[in-house]
């Protein structure tokens, strides 16, 4: 059985809300940046750090490593009120999304207190060292080897679409430590290693994206030297934890916020003038289906907080919450009768440029849909003991 459940916020977590709300509008009033488009948002470790001041980061992590142990739910709360303000959050994003929760899950208690505490603080930035050039969908297929060699590992091998490696300060790449004629399976062997991305032997080299950026990079490892202490959980049980990883990816208001600034500024282009027949159906269906998928990360974020494993109900909501992140922008886009100027300075203009280029992504990053619909198929089924 899916287990989607329908919910209110508390007077506290809406207190919790206004707090966030008010924040931003001090601290980055409308007009005085150029708001991001999800989590896609630029770069920017002062914000960041300010968020960490607030206790918004690590926030569901242990007071006694910098984090505050609130709830998944509180987590839940201000990460959608920064992507609906297009805030910078990319400097601390996949820190504070999955490397810490999976740092404070596998890691030793040396590791937990030399990472989590900067996390906390919106310091350190960390990458996800999982695709490979052929191993994406099929990832317990990668290639990127370890030996180990008296008190460390030797890294060789390729990941790829990494994003923000070239700026980044550590990876956690996902690696062969035995070969795979050494396993009956090949998810076994596989191992997670803490890399610093300034070690020698590293080279990240940007990617040119179609909307001009370059945030996702080819790392190479080219006999990287990585010291035994950063071995992330137990050698050989890298597929597990990276699979718990990944459900910290998914079910997040991260995917399905990505193009809500598109449909909010048109809406605030009409806001003084009559609203035709046309654009309050494109509003109105918008607003129900953003309401809806609030609904379905909440649900997941009151799960996590009640102790579940929401992995199927997360591969659901990033599988819709993509879907739609789409289906509002080409109803934006049939809506507009010309196609956007490149040279403009409106921002509705702008964010729309940046959206359509950038819009074929979103069912890819994160496992694409086919991917999510068949981790919800292969969780449903009987034998994998939910009914
Ligand atoms: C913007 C962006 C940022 C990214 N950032 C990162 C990052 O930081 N770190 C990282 O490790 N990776 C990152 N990725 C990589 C991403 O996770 C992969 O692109 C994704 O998992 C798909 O892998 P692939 O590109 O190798 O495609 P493939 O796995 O080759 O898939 C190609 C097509 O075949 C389909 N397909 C494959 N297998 C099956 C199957 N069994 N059943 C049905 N259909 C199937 C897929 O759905 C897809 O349509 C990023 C990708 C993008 C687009």
């Amino acid at each position: 059985m899916i287990e989607f459940q329908c919910s209110e916020l508390s007077i506290e977590e809406r207190q919790l809300q206004a707090d966030v709300r008010e924040f931003l509008a001090a601290e980055l009033p409308r007009g005085s940046f150029m708001p991001g488009l999800g989590m896609n948002a630029a770069k920017d470790p002062v914000f960041s750090a300010k968020l960490g001041e607030r206790g918004w980061l690590g926030m569901a992590l242990p007071t006694e490593y910098g984090g505050h142990e609130r709830s998944a739910v509180d987590r839940f709360i201000v990460t959608e009120e920064l992507l609906r303000w297009g805030a910078p959050v990319g400097h601390h994003w996949v820190a504070d999304r999955q490397s810490g929760p999976v740092i404070a899950k596998f890691a030793t208690e040396a590791q937990k207190r030399r990472f989590l505490p900067g996390i906390c603080r919106g310091e350190l930035s960390f990458c996800i060292g999982m695709s490979e050039p052929a191993s994406g969908s099929d990832l317990a297929s990668v290639t990127t080897r370890a030996i180990h060699d008296g008190d460390s590992w030797v890294l060789d091998g390729r990941k790829i679409w990494t994003t923000g490696a070239d700026r980044n300060d550590w990876i956690v790449v996902l690696c062969r430590t035995s070969l795979l004629d050494e396993v009956t399976d090949k998810r076994q062997g596989l191992s997670q290693l803490i890399v610093d991305l300034r070690s020698p032997g590293v080279t990240a080299s940007p990617i040119p994206f179609i909307d001009g950026t370059a945030d996702f990079c080819e790392v190479t490892f080219d006999g990287v030297v990585v010291p035994g202490e950063l071995v992330l959980g137990e050698i050989g049980s890298g597929w597990t934890q990276n699979m718990s990883e990944l459900a910290y990816e998914r079910g997040g208001a991260d995917r399905w916020l990505s193009t809500y600034l598109v449909a909010e500024e048109l809406l605030r282009n009409h806001e003084h003038g009559e609203i035709s027949d046309d654009l309050a159906d494109l509003l109105g269906e918008a607003v129900a289906n953003y309401w809806l998928l609030h609904q379905l990360s909440l649900s997941v974020a009151r799960s996590i907080d009640r102790g579940g494993a929401p992995a199927v109900e997360s591969a659901l909501a990033k599988e819709m919450g993509t879907r739609f992140e789409q289906d509002v922008l080409n109803a934006v886009l049939a809506f507009v009768d010309q196609a956007p100027n490149t040279a403009t300075d409106s921002l509705f203009e702008r964010l729309l440029i940046t959206a359509t280029l950038t819009a074929p992504s979103f069912t890819i990053r994160g496992g694409t849909n086919e991917i999510l619909r068949s981790v919800a198929a292969k969780g449903l089924r009987p034998s994998s003991g939910r009914r």
